[in-house]
């Protein structure tokens, strides 16, 4: 699932994974573990998350080739941040297997709309999960909710700038494949999980 920061790729990743019954592999939330637990990984990648720029390809690769050979990822899964880059999509290519349809989903979200709701964005402090606007404490676990440390407005800036630099080409990569959809993220979450659904079923079945 491909978009700019803010689209609602996560919370719409989450939702597909559960209809499809797959994993969602988010490569943010990866990392964002990593940082917590102070791994070697998380404290190499604390910094320049902090900062909204892109961890290395090599590593990032690294980590999707390990995610997708675990055992719950054999029947499909859902990617939300990753590729992100020509060359993270050029690795990510060779890795897939062939006889498997792949949809490539777009969120598209103009720009006025990203910086508004990130500047507004709050995700709970344990799960992680992001609630729409006016929710006070995690529906999921109770957890505090607080602002992602790369929500604000100078980071969310360099994450839009670097957005438009390094993973919006991919799109032009993509959008000649034949599983490439656009859905339209600036409506209700409900219609843009519809119509995700929909675009993804038109690449892969209803339930494969
Ligand atoms: P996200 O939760 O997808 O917005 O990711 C948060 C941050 O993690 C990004 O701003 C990057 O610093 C880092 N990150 C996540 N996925 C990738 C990726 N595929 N390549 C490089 N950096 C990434």
């Amino acid at each position: 699932m491909l978009g700019p920061p803010g689209a609602g790729k996560g919370t719409q990743a989450e939702r597909l994974a559960r209809r499809r019954g797959v994993p969602r592999i988010s490569t943010g939330d990866i990392l964002r573990e990593a940082v917590q637990a102070e791994t070697p990984l998380g404290r190499a990648a604390r910094a320049i998350m902090d900062a909204g720029r892109l961890v290395g390809d090599d590593v990032m690769v690294g980590i999707v080739r390990e995610r997708l050979e675990r055992p719950d990822a054999t029947a499909g899964w859902v990617l939300d941040g990753f590729p992100r880059t020509v060359a993270q999509a050029q690795a990510f290519d060779r890795m897939l297997d062939r006889t498997w349809p792949v949809a490539i989903i777009s969120v598209e979200v103009p720009e006025h709309a990203l910086i508004e709701r990130l500047g507004a964005r709050r995700i709970c402090v344990k799960c992680g999960w992001s609630p729409p606007p006016g929710v006070t404490e995690c529906e999921r676990c109770g957890g505090q909710l607080v602002r992602r440390k790369d929500d604000t407005v100078d980071v969310v800036k360099e994450r839009l700038r670097v957005y438009l630099r390094d993973t919006q080409p991919l799109l032009d990569l993509y959008h000649e494949q034949p599983g490439f959809r656009t859905v339209d993220g600036d409506q209700t979450p409900d219609a843009v999980a519809a119509d995700i659904a929909a675009a993804v079923a038109s690449v892969v079945g209803a339930n494969s």
